[in-house]
């Protein structure tokens, strides 16, 4: 038995110093590191990630949402926030709690210079997204005289970095299309600095960007998943530290006899007598419903229990018949024991959605 008395995502801020000199002992001296903290830091805690980040010298950090940037702010980080996607109705926030907006199209682009000439900004440090294949956010190639000439004699922004994002970095299938984005990326950071006059820092790269294409780093390299320590292959994996470890206890044991189901619509049926254990943690939790009936498995007392039956909102029964167990003992969800990546695989989905999807209801604590 642990010490853990209700649901709760265990934070090791060690592991999170481990994975971040991993990553940093992949890059060249002078490339910078940003952090990508978005989504409560995958999850996590974003307030307590970064601070240690921070603290390590990152020297920048990325949120998707300008909320999440606000976030960090009341947190007290100082460094340097880039805004992946922000929305036109936060660009007057987002110049108040000096955020660096990306701007990814020429919509956002007036509207964000509209905004910067309102509030009288001069030099307000920009981000320009440009799309090199994953087709989701950017301005294309030829949309740089545009932006040059919108931006012509304006003083009110500053191109501060050119940046774009890989479709297919972990997948070693893709590694030409890879190749290719790269290219275009450097023919499109070059033709933009050539007109302007001037370089800014340049960043293509994620996490698995940085462990499959080391000569892309450019200017800076963006990692998320590596800083919470999951690779998006094995040999990665294993080298790397989960930060998070999600734990609850057995709330209430049953014996269960043949015949009798367990759960909503009577979604587990027994053939023989099993044991059950009931656990304080659901779907409104982020264990999805498609981890039940089997799929997924949870460890009591360092053995393997699935969860069967439906995932109701706010409980899971887990089989346990067998295992030497009892009421108030810790169980497992995920965490250095077992892995998010392989629970996730059970419900063919990846460590990033189940990372995420921990709701705010479960208590953090840091290890
Ligand atoms: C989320 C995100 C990242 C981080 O990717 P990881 O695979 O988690 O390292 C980097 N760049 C952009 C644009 C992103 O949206």
């Amino acid at each position: 038995m642990g010490n853990i008395r209700e649901t709760t995502l265990e934070i090791d801020l060690s592991a999170l110093e481990h994975n971040f000199n991993f990553i940093k002992a992949k890059l060249k001296k002078e490339t910078k590191f940003l952090a990508v903290v978005k989504a409560f830091a995958y999850g996590s805690d974003m307030a307590i990630v970064a601070k240690k980040l921070e603290n390590l010298d990152v020297d920048y950090f990325a949120v998707a949402y300008v909320k999440e940037g606000v976030l960090l702010r009341d947190a007290g980080i100082t460094a340097p926030i880039l805004v992946l996607h922000p929305q036109p109705i936060n660009f007057e926030e987002l110049i108040d709690r000096c955020l660096e907006p990306s701007i990814y199209s020429p919509r956002i682009l007036n509207s964000f210079l509209e905004t910067a000439k309102k509030k009288r900004q001069t030099n307000y440090p920009i981000h320009l997204k440009f799309n090199t294949g994953l087709n989701r956010l950017g301005f294309w190639h030829n949309d740089i005289s545009l932006i040059l000439k919108k931006l012509g004699r304006e003083t009110a922004l500053k191109i501060i970095s050119v940046f774009s994002h890989l479709a297919a970095s972990e997948d070693k299938k893709e590694r030409e299309f890879s190749l290719q984005q790269i290219e275009s990326f450097k023919k499109i950071s070059d033709e933009l600095s050539e007109k302007l006059g001037s370089s800014p820092m340049r960043h293509i790269l994620n996490t698995s960007g940085v462990l499959n294409y080391p000569e892309a780093q450019f200017e800076m390299v963006r990692s998320g998943i590596g800083l919470y320590g999951y690779g998006n292959e094995s040999v990665i994996d294993a080298q790397l530290k989960p930060i998070a470890s999600l734990k609850t206890i057995i709330s209430q044991l049953h014996q269960i006899e043949p015949n009798e189901s367990v759960g909503y619509n009577r979604a587990f049926k027994s053939k023989d007598y099993r044991v059950t254990a009931t656990l304080p943690i659901g779907h409104a939790d982020g264990i999805s419903r498609q981890y039940g009936n089997g799929k997924a498995f949870v460890q009591v007392n360092g053995q393997k229990a699935p969860i069967i039956g439906n995932v109701c909102m706010d409980m899971v029964m887990i089989d346990v018949t067998g295992i030497d167990c009892k009421e108030g003992d810790e169980v497992v969800i995920f965490g250095d024991t077992l892995s998010a990546e392989n629970f996730a695989n059970t419900a063919d989905t990846i460590s990033y959605e189940l990372l995420t999807a921990i709701s705010q209801r479960v208590k953090r604590v840091v290890k």
